[in-house]
């Protein structure tokens, strides 16, 4: 029997006022994993007002404790690790290897984070008056709303809730509605863990419906929004109205270059990896292809060879390279660009079809293409089109092909395959993006370094590693002042204090 799945409001588990469910299913073959309550405004304002009310009295816990409820947690995510990761492939389909490593980086980010409640450092540094203190501290931010997309479903909450909750914060989360039982399983972990009651509160439901409403409460303080460039912006727009906190981190349009003196099978094989992991489907995925033209036909031949070889199937069956992507819309839209290049005078090379026929015509499954005789400026290689699609691009140097690598709107990750140093620190020196490699693919970011990018990717803020605090967190400057007298910073002379020497 499919399971249920309830909202978690105050430490509860509960259903919505509205009565009314949705359903979560396996995008592979359409089965029946859950049925899902299906919040209303409502109980928004319920999950607000516990997480209020929770503020305080998190707030003052000391944060080595809070750190030492994360780590519980992390003990517990690395005990399910298989079970959750299993989970995992059934509600987004992604393959067993990559649902594992989305566990792992959700453990990663737990433990960073609770070895903060013993750090979150601020500065003490001299005043220029005597008998002056001056430091600096972190102070919450108070009720973050954490909104978060599907192709990440337990990874990317965790980026946000555990640097989140260390520093003081209670918390409203909205997982994206393909989720909701990996949103569940996330919400138990850290309950079991000792959560009180109201720090982490979690609603099931439709951004659509919802999330105007829970952006603009004005029990929200703070929004943390992972997903697609058009809901990021309209939140940016409704919570910037309002003077609050957001932070979005939103799409890309990856590149990676291969110079004529690269390695090219480790590049093919890291353009495989990075364009067809998850079916493309992160937001890091490469889906532009810049080869150096000395080696354009090279590479283009091996890549084409190897992605005819990838086998779709089901995330959990042994052997499957590829699984489906996450919903009917979404392979719609992914496969509504096939026709957009070929007129725009691209060539599938490799893939692009949907199959029709057998046990893959029961999922959402589309084949892994290859896209060449693409130009920068076709659509193909402008819009992020988020599933199994790559497109080789030609160019004559490592300069033109820098300019190709940043002539997007975006800026999150890009990579180079080179032998040479000097064409690698030169691409380091200049890509506009927030995270470069050399000689490795797009995908396979450490949360020990920040996570984001440059132009329209975000709205300047970094996700992960020390970056993460200060997007939860407020500085506070205090000045304690022992000296007995007025002391005036700027305008009194040591002399006048009576302290020169
Ligand atoms: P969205 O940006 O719409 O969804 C992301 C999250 O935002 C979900 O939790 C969603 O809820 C919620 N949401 C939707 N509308 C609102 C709103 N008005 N206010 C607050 N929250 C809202 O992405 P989609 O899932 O619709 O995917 C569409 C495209 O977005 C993809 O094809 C891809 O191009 C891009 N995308 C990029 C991601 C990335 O990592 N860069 C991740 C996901 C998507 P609900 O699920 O209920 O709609």
């Amino acid at each position: 029997m499919a399971m249920h799945l309830q909202n978690h409001i105050d430490g509860r588990w509960v259903d919505s006022v509205s009565g009314e469910t949705f359903d979560d299913t396996d995008p592979a073959n359409g089965e029946l994993i859950a049925t899902a309550t299906k919040s209303t405004t409502a109980d928004v304002d319920r999950a607000v007002e516990a997480a209020r009310k929770a503020y305080d009295g998190w707030r003052l816990y000391p944060a080595p404790k809070r750190g030492e409820i994360l780590f519980r947690a992390g003990q517990i995510l690395v005990e399910r690790k298989d079970e959750l990761a299993r989970e995992m492939t059934r509600e987004m389909g992604k393959v067993l290897a990559e649902t594992r490593g989305d566990v792992q980086e959700g453990i990663d980010m737990t433990y960073y984070m609770a070895g903060e409640g013993r750090r979150q450092f601020g500065d003490v540094v001299p005043s220029e008056l005597p008998n002056k203190w001056a430091m600096s501290m972190r102070h919450p931010v108070g009720v973050v709303a954490a909104i978060t997309p599907w192709n990440f479903p337990l990874a990317i909450p965790t980026w946000k809730i555990m640097p989140a909750l260390v520093l003081g914060n209670t918390i409203v989360f909205k997982p994206a509605s393909y989720i909701p039982l990996l949103a569940v399983r996330l919400v138990q972990v850290l309950e079991e863990a000792g959560l009180p009651p109201g720090v982490l509160n979690l609603v099931l439901g439709s951004g659509a419906e919802l999330g105007d409403h829970l952006v603009t409460h004005p029990g929200i303080d703070l929004i943390s929004f992972t997903g697609s460039s058009d809901t990021g912006s309209h939140i940016n727009e409704i919570a910037g109205k309002l003077l609050k906190r957001v932070s979005c981190e939103l799409g890309g349009k990856n590149a990676i270059v291969v110079m004529d003196d690269a390695n090219v099978d480790l590049a093919v094989e890291g353009i495989l990896w990075s364009a067809f992991g998850t079916s493309g489907q992160r937001c890091t995925a490469a889906s532009r292809v810049v080869a150096d033209r000395g080696v354009a036909t090279e590479l283009v031949d091996k890549l084409v060879g190897r992605t005819k070889k990838m086998r779709l199937g089901h995330g959990l069956d042994d052997g499957t390279d590829i699984g489906p992507v996450v919903s009917k819309a979404q392979l719609e839209k992914v496969h509504s660009y096939i026709p957009i290049a070929e007129k725009e005078g691209a060539t599938v090379a490799a893939g692009g079809k949907v199959p029709s026929s057998g046990a893959l015509a029961k999922g959402f499954f589309h084949e892994p293409t290859i896209l060449t005789d693409v130009k920068p400026n076709m659509r193909v290689a402008q819009e992020e089109i988020f599933g199994p699609v790559a497109s080789v691009i030609e160019a004559t140097n490592v300069e033109e092909a820098i300019r190709v690598v940043n002539s997007t709107k975006y800026g999150l990750s890009c990579s180079i395959y080179t032998q040479d140093v000097n064409k690698a620190f030169q691409f380091m020196r200049d890509a506009e993006c927030g995270i470069v490699y050399v000689n490795a693919g797009t995908i396979g970011a450490e949360i020990q370094l920040p996570f984001g990018g440059m132009k329209s990717t975000g709205n300047g803020h970094r996700e992960a590693g020390r970056a993460a605090m200060d997007v939860y967190s407020e500085w506070k400057s205090i000045y304690v002042d022992f000296s007995g007298k007025l002391q005036r910073a700027q305008m009194d002379t040591l002399e006048k204090t009576g302290t020169a020497p």
